[in-house]
């Protein structure tokens, strides 16, 4: 374990372009449950699976149990950045991380002060009215009960991407310049399952990929080194 902190710290060391790509397990130390781990939300008993629940089709057939849904598990308005999100902004600051691309919705990067993050699956801090297109705040989906309606009556929907819909073009090829460009490549968090986001990685061509998360990945063979630990513990002790 030591000696591969040594390396990822070599690998991050300054003058050289880290590019962050980081999933649900990066807000799990700011009490945030992931999907996939024990205690994740794909654990838990519902009526249907998390993925059809987080559909496009199951939201515009059932806005009301989507919403139940996405208030209870998705939505976290009193949660903090941990030590990766901090640590992260930190290190984008000195000009060692050019790009935090994730696949969160939390808002927890940009809230610890990070500037360029690339949410591949949109954030629950954009909610649009599908009637008007009018914006709104977090605040109009905690501030209601049921399904959010906008004043011209329209429905209000998050701007988080849903099972079959597409991910935002701009953001993707945002994403895909950043890995291509990167010479480390760190990978954080994620159980690499959700595509197409996960396949972005293929996009590095850098020298060092490298993986931190709790449990295996389908990417630890490819990797040059992979640390089993927790994100926020991994990136306090990066200097
Ligand atoms: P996932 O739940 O499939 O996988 C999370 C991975 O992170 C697991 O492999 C787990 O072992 C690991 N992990 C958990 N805590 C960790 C820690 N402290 N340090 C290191 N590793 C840790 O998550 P995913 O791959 O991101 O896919 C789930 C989808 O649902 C994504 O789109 C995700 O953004 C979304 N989601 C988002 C949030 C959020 O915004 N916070 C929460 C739940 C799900």
């Amino acid at each position: 374990m030591d000696k591969q902190m040594e390396a990822l710290a070599q690998a991050m060391a300054p003058g050289r372009k880290t590019v962050f790509f980081g999933g649900a397990g990066v807000s799990t130390e700011s009490g945030i449950p992931d999907f996939r781990s024990a205690g994740g939300i794909y654990g838990r008993q519902y009526a249907y699976p998390p993925e059809v629940m987080v559909s496009h089709s199951f939201f515009m057939a059932h806005p009301d149990e989507f919403y139940e849904f996405y208030r209870r598990e998705m939505v976290w308005p009193r949660a903090k950045p941990n030590a990766a999100h901090i640590r992260l902004a930190e290190l984008e600051a000195e000009g060692r991380v050019t790009a935090v691309v994730t696949q969160n919705i939390d808002g927890l990067h940009q809230m610890a002060g990070s500037k360029n993050v690339l949410e591949l699956h949109g954030s629950i801090h954009r909610n649009r009215c599908m009637r008007c297109g009018r914006k709104y705040g977090l605040e109009a989906i905690l501030t209601t009960d049921g399904v959010p309606r906008c004043e011209c009556g329209g429905i209000i929907k998050p701007e988080v991407v849903l099972y079959e819909e597409e991910l935002d073009p701009r953001t993707l090829t945002a994403a895909v310049d950043a890995i291509s460009q990167a010479d480390t490549l760190l990978i954080a968090g994620t159980s690499l399952a959700v595509y197409p986001a996960a396949g972005l990685i293929r996009y590095f061509e850098g020298d060092c990929l490298a993986l931190v998360n709790l449990s295996p990945t389908p990417m630890d063979q490819k990797a040059d080194l992979v640390i089993r630990g927790k994100i926020g513990e991994v990136l306090s002790r990066i200097q």
